[in-house]
């Protein structure tokens, strides 16, 4: 019986993959990855099977039993088994149905954690999360339903605790910025925010947008169908400013050179 590694791609860079998650992949026998992967990280497998169970949503994806069972049967066949998931499999990353489908099973495994897409957005936006006398907490959200999770009112709960944070990332919320900025905004949070978009974190394209929660829906449309999230919160101030004063300058300039 072999062994299966949960293991965390980290945000797309290849080189902000750990050392233990590069190791163990050249050892595996076969690698069940997601969409978001980065190609050099999958090329690191080099006596592998590659199997790809992407999930990008709406677009073509594995069934998540299929997944299950897939690395239960391969556990049988193989000696490392490995399951390489975007940035850390613990966040969004749909890690405890497979930890409790390989538990039923008795199937051994192990987390090799990644960084998560909020400390590359983090870190590409050059703005600490836990800025001192700013904000002393975090929260991690997404405005998505999982499947035969409940649509009822309380599903609002995320907006609550993201209008208590005094930082909050949103994954997976970019698809409709329109009834997101509504739902924060009946949940207490001011049209004046600041709010940014962060894409493609950690790789070339990657693209940040500082602007307030009201502008969120008409700005999201700048993105470019990279993976990407919303960070919203008072750390943010200082950037909004910049950017405004730069964008007045602007304005200004071009008014000059206009008028000459
Ligand atoms: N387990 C992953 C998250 C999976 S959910 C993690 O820990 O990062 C997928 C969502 O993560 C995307 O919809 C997007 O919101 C976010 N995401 C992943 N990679 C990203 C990147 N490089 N830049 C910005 N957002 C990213």
């Amino acid at each position: 019986m072999g062994k299966v590694y949960l293991i965390g791609a980290g945000p797309g860079a290849p080189d902000l993959l750990t050392l233990r998650a590069a190791r163990i992949l050249e050892r595996a026998d076969v690698v069940f990855h997601d969409a978001l992967v980065h190609p050099e990280v999958i090329a690191l497998a080099v006596r592998a099977r590659i199997v790809a169970v992407g999930k990008r949503c709406s677009q073509i994806s594995t069934d998540q039993r299929f997944i299950n069972r897939a690395l239960c049967e391969a556990a049988v066949r193989h000696q490392t088994v490995v399951r390489l998931k975007g940035g850390d499999p613990m966040i969004f990353g749909r890690a405890q149905e497979e930890i409790d489908a390989l538990s039923a099973a008795g199937v051994q495994f192990e987390i090799v954690p990644g960084v998560t897409a909020a400390l590359a957005a983090s870190a590409e936006l050059g703005v600490s999360l836990t800025r001192r006398g700013v904000s002393r907490s975090v929260v991690f959200a997404t405005p998505r339903i999982g499947e035969g999770q409940s649509t009822g009112s309380e599903h609002h709960a995320w907006a609550r605790a993201v209008a208590a944070a005094e930082t909050a990332v949103l994954y997976m919320s970019r698809g409709d910025a329109t009834v997101l900025t509504a739902i924060l905004r009946a949940a207490g949070l001011p049209a004046t925010h600041p709010a940014a978009i962060v894409e493609s974190a950690s790789l070339p394209g990657a693209q940040r947008i500082t602007c307030t929660l009201e502008e969120l829906p008409e700005r999201v449309r700048e993105t470019t169908g990279g993976p990407a999230l919303v960070v919203i919160g008072e750390v943010l101030r200082e950037t909004l400013e910049l950017n405004l004063t730069e964008q007045a300058q602007g304005t200004q300039k071009a008014q000059r050179t206009a008028n000459e």
